[in-house]
Order: C-alpha cells, then sequence, then structure tokens
C-alpha cells in the first residue's frame, strides 16, 4: 500500500480518509483512527460489510475493494474503495448552485433516503447488521452514555432532554430499516453537472432502527440554532422547504405524510449532534481529534440541547399535507377541558361579573375582583387549567396554547380565570427568563400561584414611546439602591388592588453606550415609597375596570435594592424582545376568539330581524359580510397558526417577521369582524346591551398596544428585504 501517493482528502471527525493515487486510477482508504476510542465507535469493517451489501444491490455507494484487519500494516484497520468524481457540497445552502438546481440536489437527496429505508435487510444479506428492535431506545442510552463519559461541564439542558427522550420513547420502536445515522448533503457525491446521486458515504453510523430517525437527522438543519455559526450549518434554505422535503420522501416511500412523533426524532437528531460535539471536543482534549476546530465544539454542546428540548414541546405530529397545525395530545386534552370549563363556568357567570363592574362604576370597589370571578379562578387551578400560557410550566407548545387562548379570547375576563392574561404573562415570561432565583423566589412564584398581580411600565406621557429608546424615566445608582424618578402611563392592571409590583424600564446612566444599551428593567414593589398612582386613563370612554384599568403613575425618588435590576444595567433592549416574543401574540390569539364571538351575535341577529320583508341575512350585502368575516378570521387564524409554529420550531428571534405580521393582521381582521357584528345590530350594537362595543374599544387598542401598526411594518419591509435580497445572492 505504500507504493500508493497517499493524502489526507477528509478532515472529518470520524473515521481518517485519505485520497490515494497509482497511475490513472484512484482509490479511497479509510481507516480508524489512533488511540483510545469511544465504545462501539470506528467500527471500519462495518462500514464495509454495509457498502458491499448496497453495492451490489445498485444503490449509490463507492464500491467497496478490500479490507484488512492487519493492524500491522498501516498502525489501524482499515478500508480500500473506488474513488468516485463528482461534486460534494461541504456548505448546506449550496452557496454555489441557484434555487432550482438546489432544490433538485436536495431533492435528489432525499429520494435517495427513501429508497435506502425502502430495502429488505433479508435481501441486502444484512441480518444481525443491528441489534433488532428499540433502536429508539437504544439511542437515548448509548448517547447518554457517550455523553457522559465525553462531559467536561454539568449542561442541565443535556440531562432534561435525556430525561424526556427516555420517557417519550415512540411506541412504534420496534420498526426496522436500515439506516445511515449519518444521512446528510455534505456526506454525498453528486453527479458533477446533473442533479443524481453517485454515492453516499460515511456509514459509520449506519445499523438497522427507525428509518424517521434519519429523516429527522437529514432535515434538522431548518431547525439550527442561530447562535451556532461557522461550524458549516448556519443557515436555513428557503427552497427547497422542510414540507416540500419531507412530503418527497413520504410520496418515494409511499407513506402517510402525517408523520407521528416527528418531535421525537428531531429531539433526539438534536440530542445526537450535541453527543456527537461533545466526543469531538473529548478527542480534542486528549490530542486525539482529527479536525482543527474540534476545540470549539465545546461551545455547541449547550445551544444543541437546548434547541432538542424545545423541539421536543413541539407539535408531537407533523403532517406536510395541509394539516401543518395538529395539537400535541396534551394540548387537545387541555383545550378540550378548556371548551367544558367554558361552557359550564364561565357563560354562566358573564353576567354577574357584568353586573358587578356596571353597580360598583362609581364606588372605591371599582378595582376590585368580584367574588365570582376569585372562585372560578380557585376552580380552573384546581383543575390544572393554569398558567397555560407559559411552555415550561404547562408543557404546551405555542400552537397547543393559541388554539387554548383563542378560546379562552371569547369571553374577557376568562383569561385571568386561567391565569393567562396580560399583562402578567409578559412579566412572568420576563422573570422565568431573565430573573435571578430570588427575584424568581419573591415574585415569580406568587404570579405564577395567582396570589398577585403585576403591571408594566414602560411608555411615558411626555415622549413618543414607540421609539422605547426615547424613555426618560432615570434608574440611577446610589450606593446599595436604584433610585427611580419619571412618569408613566397606560400601565394597565395597575388599577387591581392585588398589583403588588411593577416592571419599569428606565434610563441607567451609561451615555456612552448604543441607544439599545442605555434602558434597563427593574423591579419596583407597588407600595414603595414615592410610587403614586395619578389617575386611571379612559379608553373610548371605557376605564377598563375588568383589566384593572390604564394607570398614569408617577415615580419621585423611588428607591429599591441594586438586586432588583433584571439582567443587568443596560439590559433593557435585550428584556424587552425577548417579552415582545410569544407573549405578544398570545393578544391575536385571544382576539380571534371575540371574532368567533362577534360573528355569532351577527349571524344570530341576522336570522332574528326582518328588513322589507326579509331577514336581514337574506339580505345578499349581509350574507356577503358574513363570508368576508368567516374568510378574515379563517386567514388570520392560519397567520397565527404558522407564526406559533415558526417560534415553535425555530424561536422567537427567527419568527420576528411572522409575529409582526401576526400583529398586523389579526387586529385587523377583528374589528373588522366585530365592524360588521356592530352594523348587523344596528344602535343595540353599540348599547351596554352588547358586548361589541366594549370589544371594538378594546380590540382597537391593539392596534397601538402592542406597538403602532406602522411599527410593525417597518418591520416586515425590513425582513422582506433582507430575505430578497438573500434570495438575490443565492441567484447571483
Ligand atoms: C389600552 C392600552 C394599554 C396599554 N398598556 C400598556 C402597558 O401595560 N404598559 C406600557 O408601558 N404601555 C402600555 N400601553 C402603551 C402603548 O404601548 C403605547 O401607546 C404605544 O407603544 C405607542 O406609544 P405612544 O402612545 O407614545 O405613541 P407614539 O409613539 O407617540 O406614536 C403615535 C403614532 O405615531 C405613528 N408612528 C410611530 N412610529 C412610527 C413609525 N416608525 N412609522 C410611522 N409612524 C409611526 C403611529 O401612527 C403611532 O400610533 C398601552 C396602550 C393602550 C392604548
Amino acid at each position: 500500500i505504500f507504493k500508493y501517493n497517499l493524502s489526507l482528502c477528509s478532515s472529518g471527525q470520524s473515521n481518517p480518509t485519505f485520497y490515494l493515487q497509482k497511475g490513472g486510477q484512484a482509490f479511497v482508504l479509510r481507516k480508524k483512527p489512533h488511540g483510545p476510542l469511544l465504545p462501539r465507535a470506528h467500527k471500519v469493517d462495518r462500514e464495509y460489510r454495509v457498502q458491499k451489501a448496497l453495492f451490489s444491490a445498485g444503490f449509490p455507494v463507492p464500491e467497496p475493494l478490500l479490507y484488512c484487519s492487519d493492524v500491522s500494516i498501516i498502525g489501524t484497520e482499515f478500508y480500500v474503495m473506488q474513488h468516485v468524481q463528482g461534486r460534494i457540497f461541504r456548505d448546506i445552502s449550496l452557496p454555489e448552485v441557484g434555487p432550482a438546481e438546489r432544490s433538485a440536489l436536495y431533492l435528489a437527496m432525499i429520494e435517495t433516503l427513501a429508497l435506502l429505508h425502502s430495502f429488505d435487510l433479508q435481501s441486502l444479506g444484512l441480518q444481525g447488521y443491528g441489534r433488532g428492535p428499540g433502536y429508539c431506545k437504544r439511542q437515548v442510552s448509548t448517547w447518554k452514555k457517550q455523553y457522559d463519559a465525553a462531559a467536561h461541564t454539568d449542561i442541565p439542558a443535556m440531562n432534561k432532554l435525556a430525561e424526556w427522550l427516555a420517557n417519550n420513547l415512540p411506541p412504534d420502536d420496534s420498526e426496522e430499516s436500515l439506516i445511515h445515522g449519518d444521512f446528510r448533503i455534505d456526506n454525498i457525491i453528486f453527479h458533477p453537472t446533473q442533479a443524481r446521486v453517485l454515492a453516499v458515504l460515511d456509514w459509520e453510523l449506519s445499523t438497522t432502527g427507525h428509518p424517521l430517525a434519519d429523516l429527522a437527522y437529514t432535515t434538522q438543519f431548518y431547525f439550527w440554532p442561530a447562535s451556532i455559526k461557522g461550524l458549516g450549518q448556519g443557515s436555513i434554505l428557503e427552497t427547497p422547504s422542510f414540507e416540500e422535503l419531507v412530503s418527497t420522501y413520504c410520496r418515494c416511500r409511499r407513506i402517510s405524510t402525517t408523520l407521528s412523533n416527528f418531535n421525537f426524532f428531531l429531539a433526539l437528531s438534536y440530542f445526537k449532534m450535541a453527543g456527537i460535539a461533545q466526543g469531538v471536543y473529548a478527542r480534542y482534549l486528549i490530542g486525539n481529534a482529527s479536525a482543527e476546530n474540534s476545540h470549539e465544539f465545546a461551545k455547541v454542546v449547550k445551544p444543541l440541547a437546548e434547541r432538542g428540548l424545545e423541539l421536543s414541546k413541539s407539535s408531537t405530529q407533523h403532517s406536510t399535507s395541509g394539516e401543518l397545525f395538529h395539537q400535541s395530545r396534551k394540548g387537545q386534552e387541555i383545550l378540550l377541558k378548556v371548551k367544558q370549563f367554558m361552557k359550564q363556568h364561565i357563560y354562566p357567570a358573564e353576567k354577574e361579573i357584568i353586573k358587578y363592574y356596571t353597580e360598583c362604576r362609581n364606588s372605591e370597589d371599582r378595582w376590585k375582583k368580584p367574588p365570582l370571578l376569585e372562585r372560578l379562578k380557585e376552580l380552573a387551578k384546581a383543575e390544572g387549567l393554569w398558567n397555560l400560557f407559559l411552555p415550561d410550566v404547562s408543557g404546551l407548545s405555542q400552537l397547543d396554547y393559541a388554539q387554548i387562548a383563542e378560546e379562552t379570547g371569547r369571553c374577557v375576563f376568562a383569561p385571568e380565570v386561567f391565569n393567562c392574561h396580560a399583562p402578567d404573562t409578559g412579566n412572568m415570561e420576563v422573570l422565568h427568563m431573565y430573573g435571578t432565583e430570588e427575584q424568581k423566589k419573591e415574585w415569580l412564584e406568587p404570579l405564577l400561584e395567582g396570589k398577585i398581580s403585576s403591571c408594566f411600565c414602560m411608555t411615558e406621557p411626555d415622549v413618543a414611546s414607540s421609539d422605547a429608546t426615547n424613555m426618560q424615566c432615570t434608574i440611577e445608582r446610589e450606593g446599595n439602591s436604584y433610585v427611580i424618578n419619571g412618569k408613566k402611563w397606560w400601565s394597565s392592571g395597575a388599577g387591581n388592588p392585588n398589583c403588588k409590583v411593577a416592571i419599569v424600564m428606565g434610563k441607567t446612566k451609561n451615555s456612552s453606550a448604543s441607544r439599545y444599551k442605555q434602558h434597563s428593567m427593574i423591579i419596583v414593589p407597588m407600595d414603595t415609597p414615592g410610587l403614586k398612582l395619578i389617575r386611571p386613563l379612559s379608553v373610548f370612554g371605557y376605564m377598563d375596570e375588568i383589566h384593572g384599568g390604564h394607570f398614569e403613575i408617577h415615580f419621585n425618588d423611588v428607591r429599591v435594592p441594586v438586586s432588583n435590576i433584571i439582567l443587568g444595567e443596560g439590559r433593557g433592549f435585550e428584556i424587552a424582545q425577548g417579552r415582545l416574543g410569544p407573549g405578544r401574540i398570545h393578544h391575536c390569539m385571544r382576539s380571534l376568539g371575540a371574532a368567533e364571538a362577534a360573528l355569532e351575535i351577527l349571524c344570530q341577529r341576522a336570522a332574528q330581524r326582518q328588513t322589507f320583508g326579509k331577514k336581514l341575512y337574506q339580505h345578499e350585502v349581509v350574507a356577503h359580510w358574513i363570508a368576508e368575516c368567516r374568510l378574515s378570521i379563517e386567514q388570520a387564524r392560519l397567520l397565527t397558526l404558522q407564526t406559533a409554529r415558526k417560534i415553535d420550531m425555530l424561536g422567537n428571534r427567527r419568527a420576528r417577521k411572522e409575529v409582526a405580521m401576526t400583529k398586523v393582521v389579526v387586529p385587523r381582521a377583528v374589528l373588522k369582524v366585530i365592524d360588521c357584528a356592530v352594523q348587523v345590530c344596528g344602535g343595540a350594537g353599540v348599547s351596554q346591551d352588547f358586548p361589541l362595543a366594549f370589544m371594538f374599544a378594546y380590540i382597537r387598542t391593539l392596534r397601538l398596544a402592542d406597538g403602532p401598526d406602522e411599527v410593525h411594518l417597518s418591520t416586515i419591509a425590513r425582513w422582506e428585504l433582507l430575505d430578497q435580497s438573500k434570495k438575490l445572492t443565492a441567484k447571483i
């Protein structure tokens, strides 16, 4: 073998691979790495065996030529195969080709994967190649053991993910196909000019097991954490889409496009990637890794594990046949319970609760909660219908919650009954994501228990607050305290006597920093001296007692301990970004429920009343309004669900454009429905006898309160231009 001209042709993390040349002939040699190895890893004899079987069956692999177990020749076992001439794409976004060719190459890749999974193990002569049924269970325990053996620091997300996987194994874990184990575009040699797979490489991790594990692994880059760059997998593809790839795979295998438990396989993929990264780093530490950048692998283990955990919570079914918005079984169960609760307890309580607020309007009790509402809260809590908005507490995805929130949005006070009401939801998210252990104990726990409520103080009367860099309220450090001075208004919920804490945004002195690093958020107990409720603000004449009102609050030398700062000085915008995520589309989800309620009122009225000899709905213009309302609701709901799904899959940051679109589209659609309902109800529609006037006032504020439409439109345009420029670069 030493007569050959040998050069290293791959810097992969697994078996070192060499290019061999003799005269006009080219070969590839793969060998075990030197040094101590993880158990069961780097079995080149298995690679040789599986390639031989597949080559004989006509599957595209390099023809294996010889296997040598004699370690005296080059120091380890090795095998030699034919060299295949063609294209290998190292960057998964395939920047070398245009979108159409990229799509064709990816589809060829996925068809090849489907072909691999279609082989019968017996006819390949690979009986006993794997270890029999129970692949997923073994994968979880093998990667856990390998991870534990290689771990250099404690990563709680990795342990949580391992636990979730072990407890959520798919019921069809006995399914067995030949699987590759590392099926990626950079393990494929394509024809030099055509979108055709010539050879699939690197069979080190091949075995028999559940084919969806391969599919999830191959498509996992669609969900790649944005924080990990520079390891060759930083970008998601516009074309082909995830759905296109998966539906092509299902078509080729003639299986249903509804993939049960796909979230398990995606989570498993991320677990495995994190385990691999940890292994590479461990090898680097002992000086035994084959790639130059192996020291960087330590940094990626945590974000990979965290993404795996997020994916584990996403919808348990993925469908590519139009049923994109499947709720998990848990989501469906809770939705059903919420619907029953609404029917049994909420709707029957509506009259009494509205009466309470009407009668108390001019008394001191106006800001207090009606006793019936408190009883309903206890009941909901006892039934486990509590804090459903927070995925880490409820175990629900945003997609699950979207449909539940819509249900609760049908009645104005229902979200509070389930402890899912603004602004407490946003504040709880902030404390959950950014609070210290002490802050969580003191404020988050009682909020989650519904013992106290809170308000959020950002907007100021003296400056245009849609640009939050304008905030003038100051938060100045003096010894062990921060001193707050300034005016805030529109602090929703501050009138509620149970509102015990405010999260206040203000300017900390740091003029040298960027505009986005000068503001901070701080926790201020409402009974701190110097904090004064000045007046409630009306919304189209309503004082909105149900939501605890919207108050102007002044802060005069309000002093709180330094430990009350959230996340640190100058981190206010970072927190605001987090707060602007899922919490903010919860409004949209709920308002769709209001639209459904309004359309119901419209239709009932149109069927009851008669003008000029026919029922209102028999006038074609009214019938068309009904149709238009239904169109608006369905369109707005689809966008909301799509956004929820994207947040689940890719996180808040990657769903920013969709979040902004949802915030513009939904209030517009809902207002249109309420407006039609008002029109059909005539004078009654704007009176206190119908909820429509209050609904209109409340939903109209969403076009301001959630940030003005214009700001969202600018965000959408910015992202659209960026997306278009990416497409253009790809074409060039
Ligand atoms: C019912 C309700 C509840 C609220 N609850 C809270 C709360 O709990 N806590 C809190 O801090 N705040 C709350 N707010 C305040 C809300 O967040 C602000 O009203 C909002 O951010 C807009 O700020 P602003 O009122 O100062 O309007 P401004 O910033 O003065 O903007 C006025 C108008 O200028 C236009 N505009 C602004 N920017 C642009 C742009 N980039 N391009 C084009 N036009 C633009 C828009 O038409 C906008 O409506 C609430 C508001 C309402 C109505």
